[in-house]
């Protein structure tokens, strides 16, 4: 690991204020993910600044009947909060469903949000990797890519956006909120959080450097069946090859998002009037224009059939 300095902020504002006025400096939260790209060299900081001071680890009701989870609320607190478990259930799913309890003591909202992609060749230094560094060519490509994205990908990178608890935000019509160095906030939806790689796939979301995750709010409850379906490899203690995240009403209508398909959560809001006709028609829409590779063209039907029996365990 590369030497650092290390500080605790005393305010958001000051937290934002001190890593946009250092180039080489990253908010640290609960250190799961940054801590071990740092040990393996992809992400080399040289200027740590802590955020557990902020007085951000509170959930609590908004003025519209939804909830304001701050940033650095752990992923155990959050998943057991009553008003989450009663009233937005998907999401607590998601995150029990997420690495494991141990790891979820630690890890913290905003952190979990900006978790960094599973693509083993991004872990793997001796290979060439446009995200981890730019221009260096893509390694996936051409090479094993069973667990990488079958839509929304580019000529640059095909990975995936590996979370849990994001696929729920993104069905719960999540918002992100931030300050930035200058004080000024901002409200960004989740749908628009996250992009796509592009011929940028260094950049995996729409904060610029410094800009500091307060909160993350979610709207007044709307009701229906809450389920979040993972499939992998082992039944624990994996990340996703498809997830679903679905909340579903009495009369058949509803929404959902899917992980592990993508480099952001995969939602497509106008497939989801195809719902009550079933699985196999909503993800035609949601797959539209889908370019998977031969290693990983199984995951569409395997959303297909994920989404199928999430909306069988509903009827039931
Ligand atoms: C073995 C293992 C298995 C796992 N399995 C799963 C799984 O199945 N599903 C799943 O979803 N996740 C899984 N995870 C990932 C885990 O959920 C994340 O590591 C964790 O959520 C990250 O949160 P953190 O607070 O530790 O973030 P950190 O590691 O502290 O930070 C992550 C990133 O967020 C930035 N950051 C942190 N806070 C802020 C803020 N307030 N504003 C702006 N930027 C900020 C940091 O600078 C860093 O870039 C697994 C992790 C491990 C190690
Ligand atoms: S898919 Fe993306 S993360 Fe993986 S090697 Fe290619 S550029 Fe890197």
């Amino acid at each position: 690991m590369r030497s650092f300095t290390y500080e605790r902020a005393r305010t958001p504002a000051d937290a934002a204020r001190i890593v946009a006025s250092h180039p080489g400096a990253r908010f640290l939260a609960g250190g799961t993910n940054l801590l071990d790209l740092m040990k393996l060299e992809i992400e080399t900081p040289t200027h740590l600044v802590d955020v557990q001071d902020l007085k951000l680890d509170r959930i609590e009701p908004t003025d519209v009947g939804g909830l304001r989870i701050g940033a650095f609320v752990s992923n155990t607190a959050l998943a057991s909060d009553e008003r989450v478990r009663r009233d937005y259930g998907v999401l607590s799913r998601a995150i029990v469903a997420g690495a494991s309890g141990q790891l979820r003591n630690k890890a913290t909202t905003a952190g979990n949000l900006l978790q960094r992609t599973r693509c083993p060749y991004f872990y793997d230094t001796n290979q060439p990797c446009n995200k981890r560094k730019p221009g260096s060519g893509c390694a996936a490509i051409g090479g094993y890519s069973r667990q990488l994205a079958v839509i929304g990908s580019s000529d640059a990178c095909i990975a995936t956006y590996p979370g849990d608890m994001a696929v729920a935000m993104r069905v719960l019509d999540a918002t992100v909120e931030t300050v930035r160095a200058d004080g000024k906030t901002r409200s960004i939806p989740i749908g628009s959080f996250h992009t796509l790689p592009g011929n940028t796939p260094e950049r995996e979301n729409v904060l610029d450097h410094g800009e500091l995750v307060t909160a993350v709010t979610l709207p007044a409850p709307v009701g229906g069946t809450h389920v979040y379906r993972k499939v992998r490899d082992r039944a624990s203690y994996a990340f996703a090859l498809v997830s679903v995240a679905a909340i579903v009403q009495r009369d058949g209508n509803g929404r959902a998002a899917f992980g592990g398909v993508a480099h952001r959560p995969w939602r497509v809001e106008a497939a989801e009037a195809a719902m009550p006709s079933g699985a196999v028609e909503m993800s035609k829409a949601v797959f539209a224009g889908a370019r998977p590779t031969d290693d990983n063209a199984f995951k569409i039907p395997l959303a297909t059939r994920t989404l199928a029996a999430v909306i069988s365990e509903v009827k039931s």
